[in-house]
């Protein structure tokens, strides 16, 4: 169809969390959407040649896959500005100002279908966002809008089902683009388990979290995110870290570490986080505290552009391995060595 409209989604930040609601959206709509390819060496290169060196990592790979879609030629980007998800819950500012760093470094004639959610200053609803989305492709009817939020909502939801159910993220994401629910049962037991904290684009993306997932399970180690927690869950997780919430992203990293540390079937934390991320610095480093106080180990990765695979897993390895010897520490100091062992020496003794 040579008319059909068309949206370009960059594989960055909110796509992470949200594609599962934007896919069903855009496709209710009518409107067709065309992904960026997925991370390479070369999308974090291209990206980070257009900011300054102090920006974070995933702001860098969010241009270069900015710049990706405009090599595949769709000239109809898709690049909201999520200032503040509830009254006074805020955004860091370069999420804040995505629509405009975009358009400031990425000197290309394209059209930026940008979109303001701000439920403090502007007291905006979730409708008049989508509705701005929705009158950038010449659709105005707020019936529409309403239909189309649902179909978003319905394979959103779906997507948090299967999540919460223990499935990977990449196999719930595909079933609800599908339109399927499955909950997944594995009878797999794993001798350790450990939560990782971060925000979902810095996990989810292979390239940028170097497939910790796949590379924890390698080593038996099962791995707990904050996507299998619900709101109220981690809501409680800040709480019990004597936080108040600020940051709209502090849901998975203060409410999520929160909640993991209160839960006994985790043996460690780890946190992986983008050099350079001014919120994390302040997060992390309260966490770490707490995880003091809570005596569960904790491995605090820092990732940036030249953050080298081998050195990544050598310090995962280490990390695992010091939960093995702790958790074996204990099993062994748990058996009671007051009972008088008596060796059974025959065998020795008989053996010549
Ligand atoms: S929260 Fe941190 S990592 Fe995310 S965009 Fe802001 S500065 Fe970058």
């Amino acid at each position: 169809m040579e008319n059909q409209k068309t949206i370009g989604i960059p594989r960055g930040m909110s796509f992470y969390n949200n594609y599962p609601f934007y896919y069903g959206f855009f496709t209710d709509l009518g409107i067709k959407i065309v992904l960026s390819d997925m991370t390479t060496k070369q999308t974090m290169s291209a990206g980070s040649s257009l900011v300054v060196t102090e920006t974070c990592l995933p702001i860098k790979v969010y241009i270069g896959h900015v710049l990706n879609l405009l090599d595949k030629g769709i000239d109809k980007i898709f690049v909201p500005s999520i200032q503040s998800i509830a009254p006074k819950i805020y955004n860091c500012s370069k999420i804040r100002g995505l629509p405009d760093l975009v358009r400031n470094v990425v000197k290309q004639d394209f059209t930026l279908i940008e979109a303001t959610l701000d439920k403090s200053e502007k007291n905006q609803g979730l409708y008049e966002f989508l509705s701005e989305i929705a009158s950038q492709f010449g659709i105005n009817d707020m019936e529409k809008v309403k239909k189309a939020s649902k179909a978003g909502w319905r394979c959103y939801n779906n997507f948090q089902i299967m999540s919460k159910s223990g499935m990977s993220y990449k196999k719930a994401l595909n079933y609800a683009l599908q339109g399927k629910v499955f909950i997944e049962s594995s009878d797999k037991e794993f001798p350790i388990s450990v939560a990782l904290i971060s925000h979902g684009y810095n996990i989810f993306d292979e390239r940028t979290s170097m497939k910790i997932f796949d590379k924890l399970e390698d080593m038996d180690v099962k791995v707990y995110s904050s996507l299998q927690l619900s709101t109220e869950q981690m809501a409680d997780g800040i709480s019990a870290l004597g936080q108040d919430m600020y940051w709209a992203n502090e849901y998975e990293m203060t409410g999520a570490a929160g909640h993991y540390l209160k839960d006994s079937k985790i043996d460690g934390i780890i946190t992986l986080t983008a050099f350079g991320c001014g919120p994390d610095s302040l997060m992390i480093e309260h966490i770490i505290r707490k995880a003091k106080s809570y005596n569960k180990p904790l491995l605090n990765l820092t990732i940036d552009e030249q953050t080298g695979e081998a050195g990544f897993i050598t310090r995962l390895e280490a990390f695992v391995d010091m939960l093995f010897r702790k958790k074996r520490a204990n099993i062994i100091n748990k058996i009671d060595i007051n009972n008088e062992y008596i060796p059974n020496t025959n065998y020795i003794e008989t053996k010549k």
